[in-house]
């Protein structure tokens, strides 16, 4: 006999005890549980991520979005409230085979490419958005039923006194 056929051979018979051992072992009490409970387990999860996009989008459609132009891009903008970020579109890829994004930046590209979003108001300076992010989520806290138009003139003095720290 060939080494290979011999290998071959030795190889199915050691595979096929395994999957005799993999069948004695799902007729466990235990076993055939655990592996209910894997199988309810997939469901959830699959559902769960289902309405996390659910949600996401529901966010960034109804967000009132205060635009700021995003430092260091060619005038992308992004939203100070929701996180909505234009200059995911950059990416090589232009955002449409959603290469390169991770799973909220491709329910951004999906809001963006649809255009299904409010116009909201545009703040008259640039930031980086995670910090601009940050300080305007402070300036809403610090300045309840303060209307978006005085949020964002108060967003951009304070953005300007950052940047001079
Ligand atoms: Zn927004």
């Amino acid at each position: 006999m060939s080494n290979i056929k011999k290998d071959y051979e030795e190889l199915v018979e050691l595979r096929k005890q395994f999957s005799q051992a993999i069948e004695e072992l799902e007729k466990n009490e235990y076993v055939e549980q655990y592996l209910d409970l894997i199988n309810k387990e997939t469901a959830l999860i699959l559902n769960e991520k289902q309405l996390y996009i659910e949600l996401k989008m529901d966010e960034y459609v109804g967000c009132n979005h205060v635009w700021a132009e995003i430092e260091n891009t060619d005038g992308r903008q992004g939203c100070l409230r929701c996180g909505l970020d234009e200059s995911i579109m950059d990416r090589p890829d232009h955002g449409i085979l959603l290469l390169e994004l991770t799973e909220d930046e491709r329910i951004m590209a999906a809001i963006l490419n649809t255009g299904m979003y409010n116009k909201g108001i545009h703040v008259n300076c640039k930031c980086n958005l995670k910090e601009g992010m940050e300080l305007f989520k402070e300036l809403e806290t610090n300045n309840p039923d303060t209307d978006d138009e005085t949020l964002s003139k108060l967003f951009c003095i304070a953005n300007e006194m950052k940047k001079r720290r």
